[in-house]
């Protein structure tokens, strides 16, 4: 009896033994592939990485394949050891790592697929294992746009505005003007001739007589088109002014900076003025550039920039300011715009037609406005005592858009005009001067305009 029950007992332990078995080697899981470079261009040598895992039976076999149209090209055929008996020793995971060699693939420009095929050591399939596939799709793409420059002759000037009229393949994703690092980008134009053709407004530095100016173009494939053009960069001494800052300056412009920093109240009024005159500075200027990171894509002014009527510039653009307090040397400055003193409370026009796209309290430069003139071009008007029109709204060359007044930094009631490309300050002299605009901006913009159609002869 006992033994009886000993044999069932052996019978039935073999028999679930052997049925797990089965079960174990006729998994039906297949080998997991996952892609590790997550790369959908390719344009330069790299290596693209797959990572395989069969954590049911291992890795049997991975098969590597390459195709574009008709091309059908095998790169990688690879038997793993193991057994599929006992599986103790059976690789579970492996990383494969392909060199992208368009020449040894023999593929072309354009988009291709790796086919990866890999078997696990599974009983399923008569024995042959699960299979899984990946797909990936790239495209190869090592050309870079195409760039060329359309207007011929660029007189610039340090501290001023350059402009170009360009043109670039619908492929590119980012192109303009690059001085040194500064990025400049170009905008679409509309000319029947020159369907790619863009243009666009870059700053000259004031503080750099000699900068690297290149056009650029980019793919979204990364590659990059550098194109250099003619131009005359023409130097320029900029003046050189003292400002005597006194006491009652200090004390009755320190306190309005209170609400924004209340440090300020702790400290001494020579340390005030420093932190005012320095921090606060860089961090309107911050703010100024990131106001000017976008603009409408079409022009929106026409004719010269208007200045303040009836008034003398007190200020010059780039003016080298030192300021002394008590006799003393106490901080140096660049004053980055015109001041334009006239009649206290004088009306302030538009520059030219635009887009209201600040106004309010801006640090030093106190109540301001900036408005945009489209394809990266902007002015502003600080200091004002109040304002006529609001953020968004659409202005006119002339309209009035607020008062002169002394608020912020100002000693006394005058306006700060300043022009900016992007972010960046220039010299508002250029843009006040009809004759700059039509050989700079005018005669380059006519290159686009389709040819003089002859009369042709009239019938008799
Ligand atoms: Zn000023």
């Amino acid at each position: 009896m006992n033994k009886r029950i000993l044999l069932l007992v052996v019978i039935l332990s073999l028999t679930f033994a052997l049925i797990w078995f089965w079960i174990r080697k006729l998994e039906s899981e297949g080998p997991k592939i996952i892609q590790g470079t997550k790369t959908k261009f390719l344009n330069k040598p790299q290596v693209l990485n797959f990572e395989i895992e069969d954590r049911g039976s291992g890795l049997r076999s991975i098969q590597v394949t390459v195709v574009q149209r008709d091309l059908q090209n095998e790169i990688l055929n690879e038997e793993l050891p193991g057994s599929l008996l006992w599986g103790k020793k059976n690789i579970i995971r492996r990383t494969i790592q392909i060199p992208f060699d368009p020449a040894a693939m023999k593929v072309k420009e354009g988009p291709l697929t790796l086919v990866i095929v890999a078997r696990d050591y599974s009983w399923r399939n008569k024995l042959t294992g699960n299979i899984s596939l990946l797909e990936q799709s790239f495209i190869l793409d090592r050309i870079p746009p195409n760039l060329s420059c359309l207007s011929t002759q660029h007189y610039l000037n340090q501290g001023g505005t350059g402009f170009v009229v360009y043109q670039t393949s619908d492929d590119s994703i980012k192109d303009g003007v690059l001085v040194d690092n500064a990025f400049y980008p170009g905008f679409p134009v509309k000319a029947a001739n020159y369907p790619q053709a863009r243009v666009v407004y870059f700053a000259l530095p004031y503080d750099q007589p000699a900068p690297k100016i290149e056009l650029i173009s980019r793919d979204e494939a990364g590659n990059e088109a550098r194109v250099s053009f003619y131009y005359l960069l023409k130097k320029k001494k900029f003046r050189q002014d003292s400002l005597t800052i006194s006491d009652d300056f200090l004390q009755r412009k320190i306190p309005q900076f209170f609400s924004m920093d209340d440090t300020l109240s702790g400290m001494s009024l020579t340390d005030a003025f420093l932190r005012i005159n320095n921090y606060w500075r860089d961090q309107n200027h911050r703010q100024i550039r990131e106001i000017c990171r976008k603009s409408q894509p079409e022009s929106l002014w026409e004719g010269r920039f208007l200045r303040l009527p009836d008034a003398e510039p007190s200020a010059l653009f780039a003016d080298h300011r030192i300021y002394l307090y008590g006799g003393k040397h106490i901080d140096e400055q660049t004053h980055l715009g015109v001041d334009l003193a006239s009649l206290a409370h004088s009306p302030v026009p538009a520059a030219n037609s635009g887009l209201v796209i600040y106004q309010g309290d801006l640090g030093i430069y106190g109540k301001t406005i900036i408005i945009d003139h489209g394809q990266n071009v902007f002015s502003m008007y600080s200091h004002l005592s109040n304002f006529s029109v609001s953020c968004g709204q659409k202005v006119t060359r002339g309209q009035k858009i607020g008062t002169t007044g002394d608020t912020g930094w100002a000693g006394g009631d005058h306006l700060h005009f300043s022009m900016l490309i992007g972010g960046t300050f220039v010299n508002p002299i250029e843009w006040w001067d009809e004759h700059w605009i039509r050989d700079n901006i005018k005669l380059k913009l006519e290159i686009l305009a389709p040819p003089q159609q002859q009369p042709s002869a009239s019938k008799q």
